[in-house]
């Protein structure tokens, strides 16, 4: 059982001394802190920063960035991946600015009903802003809990999440803000899944797998399942005045980013040409074989370059100039294909 004042007093007291700066954490705004925290899901704090400092110059607030177009928004977030999160992050400021007036709620009753708004964001925005007494309980939080009370639950599993809420509770209802950082910084810089430093850790003495020696036991998760391949042709088709032949994703993943013509690799020319709706000349042999590796899946894409006669193409289809092409949102993994055959 972790005795709670002295364990808080004992992680507070690092945290203030040894917090990293980030320029999330020198403003008490809530968009601001808000967009740190969405760039923030399933990404590294140092890849955020340029992002994040790029993003506010561009949309300094919350009218700003509901006023502005999907792509331009989208080219301030591409590379970071994960695009979904700055459509929902859009779609909710702009619901802040129509119906909250332009001010963030600070009720994390409503704030949680902001599209993309989870559990982790409400609980994370809601504690640094008004310090809300809500534990913010991420993968970080769960693998330090577990290590720190000797819980051997699978982490993925949710009852184990509900459980760490329930034990972190009596920890967050003062200076909730500062508590689920410090939780969240000894994550990332001690506590970490490999090589972590106990011997530098402020809690070692509060900590069930260091004195029994399982910390590398600890956390236990469920075997992801087995991630899906999948095998794509590519074409980078061009016309005679040498425009690249593009389309608009309508799909869950990447929905919205452009796209040259893919295809599963067993699709036979004459039904791409049938989508289409146009004779293609593609090369015998592709031009080089690459691969983009999602959380749950990876796309083998085998580029060939192709060329047809057809001028008109309808939506999500058409032509661009070379130098058009960054005008329009790529995925990371297009516009490493446009670089590979224009280097
Ligand atoms: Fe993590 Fe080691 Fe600290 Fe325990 S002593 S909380 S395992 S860093």
């Amino acid at each position: 059982m972790i005795e709670t004042k002295q364990f808080k007093d004992d992680l507070l007291n690092w945290f203030h001394k040894n917090k990293r700066q980030m320029p999330w954490r020198e403003t008490s705004n809530p968009y601001y802190i808000w967009l740190s925290e969405v760039m923030l899901q399933q990404t590294q704090v140092n890849t955020v920063r340029p992002y994040y400092k790029a993003f506010i110059e561009r949309f300094p607030t919350i009218e700003s960035l509901s006023e502005a177009n999907e792509e331009d928004v989208l080219k301030y977030w591409e590379g970071l991946g994960y695009y979904s999160r700055v459509r929902n992050f859009q779609e909710a400021v702009k619901e802040v600015h129509h119906s909250y007036h332009g001010v963030v709620p600070d009720n994390p009753d409503d704030f949680k009903k902001l599209k993309g708004v989870g559990p982790y964001t409400n609980a994370a925005v809601m504690s640094i802003v008004h310090n809300h007494p809500i534990p913010a309980v991420d993968g970080n939080v769960l693998r330090v809990w577990s290590r720190l009370t000797g819980n051997d639950s699978d982490i993925a599993a949710p009852k184990t999440k509900k459980l760490y809420e329930d034990e972190l509770q009596p920890f967050v209802e003062e200076h909730s803000g500062d508590f689920n950082q410090a939780m969240m910084e000894l994550g990332a810089t001690i506590c970490t899944p490999k090589k972590t430093l106990c011997i530098m850790c402020p809690v070692q003495k509060h900590c069930y797998a260091f004195a029994n020696g399982i910390v590398d036991e600890l956390p236990v998760k469920k075997k992801k399942i087995k991630k899906k391949t999948i095998d794509f042709n590519v074409l980078y088709i061009t016309n005679r005045s040498g425009e690249i032949l593009v389309r608009q994703r309508d799909t869950k993943l990447l929905n919205g980013m452009w796209e040259f013509p893919m295809f599963e690799a067993d699709e036979s020319i004459h039904s791409i040409e049938e989508t289409l709706d146009a004779v293609i000349d593609i090369d015998q042999t592709p031009e080089y074989t690459t691969k983009h590796v999602f959380t749950h899946m990876t796309w083998n894409m085998n580029v060939y370059r192709a060329h047809t006669q057809k001028s008109d193409f309808d939506y999500p289809y058409k032509w661009i100039k070379k130098e058009e092409k960054e005008q329009l949102s790529f995925s990371t993994s297009m516009s490493k294909i446009f670089n590979q055959l224009n280097g």
